[in-house]
């Protein structure tokens, strides 16, 4: 096992470049730079409350640590630069989001909608019509809980791959983790004329759907695989403004 920083470095670099080039080229799309600002002026109403700024603060810098952490204390041990065939960065990518999604469906499962954390959760679940800023309106215990679940996911696909995964494979599930549990909270009434509208307004709406109140399924964050598997999938449901 090497401690490799060199390639924690590149994660960290490669997830920051394809952020702000992928945003670039999603808000230049004019319906997508609409209803980014139909969110913010949503948004902007809810961040008028101290309660609201400070509970997005405190979620904010419990996920800056726990970061922090991951890349000094468990990264450079998880990710390397060797080379390997285009398939195998395709399973690393597949796997740490598999797993991912697997553990956190369970946690907001068992955890969050059961007896022990729900009253955590609820602060969450106030946004009954989420909008962007609600993917922030998260409890600090709650933030920790999931973001560590996605962080372990890489060590642990290193593990079982036996061997550390390559720092760009390992960056673009970063990226996926990050922009879908942002995305699926935004709101979105997008032309039905291409896939990747309907593709974004099928995340919103499941997501959505989970928030009509504490009783809705749909507890994955990435697919909808598991609440299908195991039942709990509920339709995605639209709405036509987005306060
Ligand atoms: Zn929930
Ligand atoms: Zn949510």
């Amino acid at each position: 096992m090497t401690y490799d920083w060199i390639a924690a470095l590149a994660y960290i670099a490669t997830l920051v470049v394809l952020t702000i080039v992928g945003k670039k080229l999603v808000f230049s799309i004019p319906v997508m730079e609409e209803m980014r600002l139909e969110n913010r002026e949503v948004d902007k109403v809810k961040m008028s409350r101290e309660s609201f700024r400070d509970g997005m603060k405190a979620s904010e810098n419990i996920g800056k640590y726990t970061n922090l952490g991951f890349f000094i204390l468990v990264l450079p041990f998880a990710v390397g630069f060797d080379s390997r065939p285009l398939w195998q960065h395709l399973v690393e990518i597949f796997a740490i989001l598999a797993i991912f999604d697997f553990m956190y469906y369970w946690t907001h499962r068992s955890l969050f909608h059961g007896d022990i954390l729900r009253k955590v959760h609820a602060l969450h679940h106030q946004a009954r019509k989420p909008t962007w800023s609600d993917s922030l309106y998260v409890h600090p215990l709650e933030t920790f809980i999931g973001l560590c679940l996605f962080l372990v996911s890489i060590p642990i696909v290193a593990l079982i791959s036996g061997g550390p995964l390559h720092a760009v494979s390992a960056a673009i599930a970063t990226l996926i983790f990050t922009q879908l549990n942002t995305v699926n909270h935004t709101y979105t009434r997008l032309p039905k004329d291409n896939w990747f509208f309907r593709t974004v307004d099928y995340i919103t709406g499941v997501h959505h759907a989970h928030h009509v109140d504490m009783n809705h399924g749909n507890y994955a964050t990435l697919t909808m695989f598991y609440d299908k598997i195991f039942g709990t999938f509920e339709e995605p449901v639209k709405r036509e403004t987005a306060a």
